[in-house]
């Protein structure tokens, strides 16, 4: 926080819309009055000693300013470049991925009602990239699974649980088959229930869930479910898909000491430059950024007015069924304020 009572915080607004809904994001923010001053850098990948790098300049503003707000990020297509939300991830040990799922008022799907919260850890599990050739025609895949890392990622399940007010954590898993390493999984979430005594503990296997929750995902609302890497990665998508797609669901990654949030959905080149984009997903994830931070009333102020504007659904984007370009749905959000 400076001397004029604003967070500095870094702004990544990334490619294709990614500029288009920062704007959104910048407009609203200063309509709203939130106490934050952008610091925009640029991510765009350096060579450094032949390998593509983050540019140092943006890495030491994330470091300063402990949180970031990120747009897409194109992977370029073609051999020997790493993913850049990959390196992010590394860089800053973003160690969860969080990923509330709540079904949109006017944005009908064949759910209604739904409100739950995944949390995937982000590091380590089936995606270790440990891969190998055995001999020919026989790969193996390691799955590594540490002790350290679960117990990151469960003790931030519960202590989220009990931040935003839900009472019950599900460990989602399947130590049936995978006796070792999920089942370590498994019994370090048991061990760390007991520091959290006010918070209901339980444990699904994986595919039982996936069945239940596109049968009714309502019985999910009050929980935080919490899951190995890939687990996450499929069942955090597949929970997007219940309320309405990538296009409106937020996400936070989470770090020891620095956290990114970003919209889930990717850099739309289809649309971008068009003024089509929907801004709502990088929206809703400045609004997880907010709370994040403790500016809680700005968060609620602007998530309402959010709401309210796709709930009359009179000025919305195109892949919500609406006219709007871009501009206007940020400016019916700014009048609905
Ligand atoms: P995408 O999410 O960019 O687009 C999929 C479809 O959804 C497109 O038709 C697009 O127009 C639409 N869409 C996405 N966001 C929208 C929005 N806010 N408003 C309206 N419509 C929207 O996925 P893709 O085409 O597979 O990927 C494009 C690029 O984005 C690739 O380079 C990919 O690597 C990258 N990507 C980045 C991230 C990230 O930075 N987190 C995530 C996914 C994909």
């Amino acid at each position: 926080k400076g001397s004029d009572g604003k967070y500095t915080v870094t702004l990544i607004e990334g490619d294709g819309i990614g500029p288009e809904i920062a704007q959104s994001v910048k407009d609203i923010y200063s309509a709203a009055n939130v106490p934050i001053k952008w610091e925009p850098v640029d991510v765009t990948p350096r060579l450094k000693d032949g390998k593509t790098v983050i540019p140092d300049e943006a890495i030491a503003s994330v470091q300063k300013n402990y949180v970031a707000l990120k747009g897409p990020l194109a992977t370029p297509v073609g051999k020997g470049h790493v993913s850049l939300n990959l390196t992010l991830r590394r860089t800053f040990n973003l160690f969860a991925n969080v990923r509330p799922c709540k079904s949109i008022v006017g944005y009908k799907t064949p759910y209604d009602g739904v409100d739950t919260v995944l949390i995937r850890e982000n590091t380590e599990g089936e995606y270790s990239g440990i891969e190998h050739v055995v001999v020919d025609g026989v790969v193996q895949s390691i799955k590594l699974i540490t002790r350290e890392a679960c117990e990151r990622v469960l003790r931030f399940a519960f202590q989220y649980a009990q931040d935003v007010g839900r009472t019950k954590v599900r460990a989602v898993h399947k130590a049936t088959i995978m006796k070792m390493s999920d089942g370590l999984f498994l019994s370090i979430a048991r061990e760390l229930s007991k520091e959290y005594p006010n918070i209901e503990f339980d444990a699904e296997l994986l595919d039982n869930t996936c069945l239940k929750m596109v049968t009714d995902p309502t019985p999910y609302n009050d929980k935080v479910l919490v899951m190995p890497n890939l687990y996450g990665d499929i069942l955090s998508d597949m929970c997007a898909g219940l309320i309405g797609g990538l296009g409106l669901t937020p996400s936070g990654n989470i770090g020891d000491e620095c956290s990114i949030f970003e919209a889930v959905h990717g850099s739309a080149p289809d649309i971008a430059g068009k003024g089509l984009a929907n801004p709502t997903a990088l929206l809703l994830s400045s609004i997880m950024m907010l709370q994040h931070m403790g500016l809680n009333e700005h968060a609620d102020q602007i998530q309402k007015a959010i709401f309210k504007t796709i709930a009359e659904g009179k000025t919305i984007t195109g892949d919500l069924g609406g006219k709007a370009k871009t501009h206007e749905y940020a400016d019916a959000v700014i009048k609905a304020l």
